[in-house]
């Protein structure tokens, strides 16, 4: 069973990538962004407080994502054929908690793809996509302060998932398609 974890800074391909890896390896998406743009257009209470924090480019607080995750987890079977994960985790605590649930249904992330982009790419894909997008987060500010919060609380995962000897850096510019080559070539030697 494969569960493979998208990882990298707003605008390193994450979300485009995870749709080939979906198609290829049949894996369940999860991507938390997605859940929380989902509870705010439903108006839910959990999405009123992600708004808060999604419009200023800050985090959400670990202990909703994590509960958000596990419902998710829960409630789709189809999650036991294995997971991509897309914009979690993105702090340590929430990788410890991914190591714990994942231990609890007898599995574990098996490879951490690790998109590295150059800043001023990120900072151009973004703003093209806020062209398009109509997300609250994709103007010049909200994308300052998104990268900031990237390499502050969110690159020690890098680090981490070093450790666990998970980590697999991709160099995450040029086609989609030569960027998912390498991709699969990874994955494929799992
Ligand atoms: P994304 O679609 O992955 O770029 O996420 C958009 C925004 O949702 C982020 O800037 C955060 O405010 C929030 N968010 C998504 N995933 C997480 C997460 N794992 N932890 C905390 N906040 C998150």
């Amino acid at each position: 069973m494969l569960n493979i974890v998208i990882f990298g800074a707003p605008g390193s391909g994450k979300g485009t990538q995870s749709e080939k890896i979906i198609e290829k390896y049949g894996l369940f998406h999860i991507s938390t962004g997605d859940v929380l743009r989902a509870e705010i257009k439903n108006g839910t209470e959990l999405g009123q407080i992600a708004d808060r924090y999604i419009s200023k480019g800050q985090l959400v607080p670990d202990e909703l994502i994590v509960d958000m995750l596990a419902g998710v987890l829960d409630r789709n079977e189809e999650t036991k054929k294995g997971v991509i994960f897309d914009g979690f985790p993105r702090t340590i605590p929430q990788a410890e908690a991914l190591k714990k649930m994942l231990a609890e249904r007898d599995t574990e992330v098996s490879a951490v793809i690790g998109l590295e982009v150059e800043e001023e790419e990120l900072v151009d894909r973004l703003l093209k996509r806020g062209q398009v997008s109509g997300r609250s987060d994709d103007n010049l500010e909200t994308i300052k302060s998104r990268l900031e919060v990237y390499h502050r609380q969110t690159t020690p995962l890098k680090d981490f998932y070093i450790q666990e000897q998970k980590y697999r850096k991709i160099h995450g510019s040029g086609s989609v398609d030569a960027i998912f080559d390498s991709i699969a070539e990874e994955i494929d030697n799992l």
